[in-house]
């Protein structure tokens, strides 16, 4: 007991921070934003999954209530095909998270599990992401680690560099366990509109008084030199018998379940449609478009146009589609 009690009467050493993050939340924090005024778990994890490679102006302006009306709960994601949920996730990119999402859905039947031990068992939810969830639906005290708190900590602890477990041990100590949503909440905001990467504004930033890295926040953390992506240059073949064209079902990893033409390394006589371009992760690749009654290297699906629109497609496929559906208009 004692013991017990003496560690609650000590204050916490960054008690003052604490007390600045709380008040600047008050008046700055993003309260507006949809997955901050519910405890759903579904809507709060839906908004982590998406918010994992895409902004949240994107997130908001097209993708989080669409796909919200398509699956009003997790338990209509898992009664869906896989299909199903790839369509509505058309656009959104990095399809892993759309095939991860499903995953869980059916193998939790609908219901999330409530601590943040739990949910990191599940497919494509990490240890951020499941704190995330925990904290912002069930207030559970953990302390999230995303790429703007991870910003943040790197240069409040003024370090350049720092491996992941290292950095989770600087989230537990600046944490403040006695407002852990607040403070989560705070963290991702102060790092979304004042600690930024470039030009952070510390002088409105309320973790100023005890930030060992405002002299030279840009310091830290180190960055690397960004890696020249490749170009990819590809013939992408719309083989049609006159009626029908033909589709393949990907499996590659990253648009694994999605439909698209058939891609090769060389040119094709036929009608040229026209030329798409489509950044991805690791490449870009820069497709021309052909039209043609040659019969393409690899298995395809003869399906109509419109068959082929409410199919999930990849967005350089959309962009073929739509060059297609020109050229027969
Ligand atoms: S004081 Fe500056 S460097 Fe430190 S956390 Fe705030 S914005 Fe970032």
């Amino acid at each position: 007991m004692i013991p017990d009690m003496k560690k609650r009467n000590k204050p916490h050493p960054y008690s003052t921070t604490h007390a600045a993050i709380q008040s600047w939340y008050t008046v700055q924090g993003r309260h507006d934003l949809p997955w901050r005024q519910t405890r759903d778990p579904y809507r709060i994890y839906l908004s982590e999954i998406m918010l994992q490679q895409t902004q949240v102006g994107t997130v908001l302006e097209r993708f989080y209530f669409p796909f919200l009306e398509r699956f009003p709960t997790l338990a209509n994601v898992a009664a869906a095909p896989q299909e199903a949920v790839l369509k509505a996730w058309e656009g959104l990119g990095y399809y892993t998270r759309a095939r991860n999402l499903h995953a869980t859905a059916k193998m939790t039947q609908g219901v999330l599990p409530q601590t943040a031990a739990e949910l990191e068992q599940l497919p494509g939810i990490g240890r951020s992401t499941a704190a995330a969830i925990a904290c912002f639906a069930y207030g559970e005290a953990v302390p999230i680690l995303d790429a703007n708190v991870r910003r943040i900590l790197y240069r409040f602890f003024r370090r350049r560099t720092a491996k992941t477990p290292e950095l989770w041990r600087m989230a537990e100590r600046l944490f403040d366990p006695e407002h852990p949503y607040e403070y989560n909440q705070a963290m991702m905001d102060i790092g979304a509109t004042i600690c930024i990467p470039n030009a952070p504004r510390c002088s409105f930033c309320p973790l100023q008084y005890s930030c060992r890295g405002q002299a030279h926040p840009q310091r830290y953390p180190t960055t690397r030199p960004k890696k020249v992506k490749p170009v990819r240059r590809r013939t992408v073949w719309i083989f049609t018998d006159g009626e029908y064209y033909g589709v393949r079902k990907g499996q590659e990893r990253f648009l694994g379940g999605l439909y698209g033409f058939p891609q090769s390394n060389r040119d094709l006589v036929g009608t040229y449609l026209g030329d798409v371009r489509h950044h991805y992760s690791h490449f870009t690749l820069e497709g021309r478009v052909v039209l043609t009654d040659e019969c393409p290297e690899e298995e395809v699906q003869m399906h109509s146009l419109d068959a082929i629109e409410a199919l999930p497609l990849s967005t350089a496929d959309k962009k073929a589609l739509q060059l297609l559906k020109h050229h027969l208009s």
